[in-house]
């Protein structure tokens, strides 16, 4: 994703830190690679540049070359006693952007505003690390040609000069949109996208596989009528009927060349799963029932699912529960879906619930996702070694929230609470 990503060994600057720093901060911390919750109290202690007078806003004030060699005769140490330190957040399909585009159907806000003012919600949710996923395709909500590689090129510019999360490519391409097979080839070939999905939204199978839900969900997103999803209804099923199968096999083979992960969507049979699984795809994102989800994770893909629905303990076209497949052991990955803000609480309400216990909860978003498309050996955990990217997590009424989120060493948010009247 980034070819010069930065390394922070956070156990040597912990080692570094100046004689008179004494204190030993009391937090209880989660590592993803331990099986348990550690007893042992640990000191969060974080780099701090010199050349970065103002943490709060690294995003103003750090080079890159800063952000590469943070200076270790500077030492931070944040308070963290009584909360959680974890890893950062790596999301592997998160539409947001798309929203944030175009809040309102038929309402498109300028690209770089709805990327900038987007970023700034991740670390909020504790997300360090984000693949937009931004879909190639026709029928289905944005999706146009244009508006695609504008955003790229636009996440691109931004995360090679300046951000506050790292920001990668997840390219989700509508099979049928059989003109779009040129563009995807075209970025896989270039390394420009870091992950890519293929998606069958036609309805009759998939996600639309109940009669009707396909016309109901365009018409509420789009805005359109019956007549003119009809239209759209018509043109897909076309389409869907033209798709060179063999075309798609070879793309993914492409990018396993270019170290690209491949997922499949929706699937809803083993079959569906088999023919994926033969072209070398590896992530089986939402599948549709149990048995597919189970058959995708014995075939050796990673199966994942939505936090909205871990949340909601219901997934919104009744398909699968998120947290069925979870307790059942068949899903592995919690990707935030839509709603970047539900990928922390999904994490802890499967601890609270006791569906799996927290460390395991906190590597469905952590250190699966970083596996899954080739990062987990920087990124994911906390490790010697590894990019310091950590999140302080403060729990009120049981409800999580990122105190301080931590990308490379730096602190990119930071909150605090007021105690209000009553
Ligand atoms: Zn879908």
């Amino acid at each position: 994703m980034e070819p010069e990503a930065a390394r922070t060994d956070i156990e040597s600057t912990k080692a570094a830190a100046p004689a008179g720093v004494t204190s030993s901060v009391a937090v209880r911390a989660v590592l993803a690679a331990s099986p348990e919750l550690s007893s042992e109290p640990q000191p969060a202690v974080l780099p701090e540049s010199s050349e970065s007078p103002e943490p709060q806003s690294p995003e103003l004030s750090k080079s890159s070359e800063s952000l590469k060699s943070p200076k270790s005769s500077a030492i931070r140490e944040i308070e963290a006693r009584g909360r959680f330190v974890l890893p950062g957040l790596i999301d592997i399909h998160c539409d947001a952007i798309e929203k944030e585009i175009q809040p309102r159907p038929n309402t498109l806000l300028p690209l770089e505003m709805a990327l900038l003012e987007f970023e700034r919600k991740l670390p909020v949710h504790g997300i360090t690390t984000m693949y937009h996923s931004v879909s190639l395709g026709v029928g289905i909500s944005l999706r146009g040609d244009h508006l695609l590689t504008g955003i790229i090129e636009l996440i691109h510019r931004y995360r090679s000069r300046r951000a506050m999360v790292r920001h990668g490519v997840h390219l989700r391409y509508e099979v049928s949109h059989l003109d779009g097979l040129p563009i995807v080839e075209r970025y896989i070939a270039d390394r420009k996208i870091d992950y890519l999905s293929y998606m069958d939204h036609s309805p009759g199978q998939g996600q639309y596989r109940e009669p009707g839900s396909f016309e109901r969900y365009v018409m509420k997103n789009q805005g359109v009528d019956v007549v003119e999803v009809r239209g759209i209804v018509d043109d897909l099923l076309t389409r869907q009927k033209r798709v060179d199968w063999t075309q798609l096999r070879s793309l993914a083979r492409l990018a396993a060349q270019q170290g690209i992960a491949v997922a499949s969507h929706d699937d809803d049979t083993p079959q569906r799963v088999d023919q994926f699984a033969s072209y070398g795809v590896s992530v089986s994102e939402f599948p549709i029932n149990l048995e597919t989800a189970h058959h995708a994770r014995r075939s050796g893909m990673r199966v994942c699912v939505g936090a909205p629905n871990v949340v909601r303990g219901a997934s919104h076209d009744r398909n699968l529960r998120a947290v069925d497949a979870i307790a059942d052991g068949a899903a592995s990955i919690i990707c935030s879906d839509y709603y970047p803000g539900a990928l922390l609480p999904a994490a802890f309400k499967l601890a609270d619930e006791q569906v799996v216990p927290l460390p395991a909860a906190v590597r469905m978003v952590t250190l699966h996702p970083a596996e899954a498309l080739g990062v987990g050996a920087v990124r994911g955990s906390i490790e010697p070694g590894k990019q310091a990217d950590l999140i302080i997590v403060d729990c009120f009424d049981g409800y999580p929230g990122a105190t301080h989120t931590i990308v490379d060493g730096v602190v990119v948010y930071e909150s605090g609470m007021y105690w209000s009247a009553p």
